[in-house]
């Protein structure tokens, strides 16, 4: 049962009306709530306006001194104690255009009018609720432990994620010169595939560079009846497609990773109209700058040329855009990494920590790192799935949903309480110590 607090009512009409400066409520209890506010009221990246200003009023309520607006919508909180390290935590704050369908009580209903006009609805199936609430309970445990550690704690709530472009915004407004440069940076992430109460890393390379890329291929439109006197971009579209599956199977060494998924195309309006062109959009993952600038190289060569076997007109051959929301690898220092799995093993026992493999999906966090000179940082796994649904998994008889999905749903107090176990743990580790 969730005491009321009068003042987070009076001030912000907050439904659950509990926050940081409700000492009648416990810890759990406030960030319990804290995550069914962000669970239901998602905002898509950018338009964080909301979920950024209650990102601002939890560090201001525990003493952080808070900048706001900072890259768009982010938030900056620092809390100066003294000399030592400089620790940067982050959390990002962008929800996904998906409409929830977890059954759940507290599932999210929010809808937003799209840039065209459509009803879109809004989840965060990527689990950043959970990031922001382990996020304030981490500030909220260093902010009473301040007198056992000294040096300067950075936390900041980051936008737009989802769309790889929030890092950059706040590096580019100056995070590392107007504030602070940090000797270490920290995020986690909620893992779809490991349980609650667990906690998983890589060192090394752990997430992917990500790349968007827009294909228009251009075509002679006409009638369906007579595709002798059209140039079908619909036929050419569907062979560059098929084309670009030899890209990674034919073209790239076998030992290097790399995903090339058409996720989009579209063409066309009627039946018997030829249309004059088809459009695509595409994600690509890789590794390394050669691969990626191998995989590059090809879409374009393999575009042009198919256009030219169709007999396509000078002027209409393809363009093939790359677009700018690039994302580099997140690569974690291995240093860093293995003293703080070490940490974690202490903090929740050794069973509970996992080594994992990379995967091709994809974080800016990786940004913060890429400086130079570079900054020691780590992204780690936060397990995040029903113990009961993994064994269940385990065993055959269901399928985990994935980060993005309608069905995510993670086992939120085991997940949040772990998180901030073991986040809060890592920052002490790093920050100064006091005798
Ligand atoms: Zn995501
Ligand atoms: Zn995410």
């Amino acid at each position: 049962m969730w005491r009321m607090c009068a003042i987070c009512i009076l001030i912000w009409g907050w439904t659950t009306g509990l926050c940081a400066t409700d000492l009648s409520a416990s810890h759990d209890e406030r960030l319990e709530a804290l995550y069914l506010y962000l669970h239901q009221n998602p905002e898509l990246s950018f338009h964080e306006q909301n979920t950024a200003r209650r990102m601002a009023d939890e560090l201001l309520a525990l003493g952080f001194s808070v900048t706001e607006n900072f890259g768009g919508t982010g938030v900056v909180g620092v809390l100066a104690n003294g000399a030592g390290p400089t620790v940067l935590i982050r959390a990002d704050m962008d929800a996904l255009p998906v409409k929830e369908q977890t059954g759940l009580d507290y599932a999210s209903t929010v809808v937003v009018t799209s840039n065209d006009g459509n009803a879109q609805p809004v989840m965060h199936a990527c689990g950043h609720d959970i990031h922001m609430t382990v996020f304030v309970g981490t500030a909220g445990r260093l902010m009473r432990a301040r007198d056992q550690w000294s040096g300067t704690l950075i936390m900041i709530a980051q936008p737009a994620e989802e769309r790889g472009a929030g890092a950059n915004a706040m590096l580019k407004a100056g995070l590392f010169t107007k504030f602070p440069r940090p000797d270490f940076n920290l995020a986690l992430h909620v893992s779809a595939g490991v349980p609650a109460g667990k906690v998983g890393y890589v060192a090394g390379p752990a997430l992917a560079n990500v790349d968007s890329v827009d294909i228009t291929v251009h075509g002679v439109g006409g009638h369906g009846a007579y595709p002798h006197a059209v140039r079908d971009p619909v036929v050419l579209a569907a062979e560059i497609v098929t084309a670009m599956q030899t890209i990674v199977s034919r073209e790239l060494s076998p030992l290097e990773p790399a995903v090339l998924s058409v996720g989009s195309i579209h063409g066309g309006h009627k039946h018997n109209v030829i249309p004059d062109k088809v459009t695509m959009q595409l994600t690509l993952r890789s590794y390394t700058a050669e691969v990626r600038r191998q995989m590059i190289e090809a879409i374009k060569r393999i575009s042009k040329n198919l256009a030219i076997a169709a007999r396509m007109p000078a002027d209409k051959m393809p363009e093939v855009v790359v677009k700018e929301q690039y994302t580099p690898v997140a690569y974690n220092d291995p240093e860093l990494t293995h003293r703080l799995a070490a940490i974690f093993r202490g903090e929740i026992g050794a069973d509970n920590v996992i080594e994992l493999s990379p995967v091709m999906g994809g974080e800016d966090f990786g940004r913060y790192g890429q400086v130079e000179p570079k900054i020691p940082s780590l992204i780690y796994w936060l397990g995040a799935v029903d113990r009961t649904l993994f064994a269940k998994s385990k065993a055959g008889s269901t399928a985990l949903p994935s980060l993005h999905s309608p069905l995510f749903a993670p086992e939120y107090r085991m997940t949040i309480r772990t998180g901030v176990r073991v986040m809060t743990a890592a920052a002490l580790d790093l920050l100064g110590k006091v005798e």
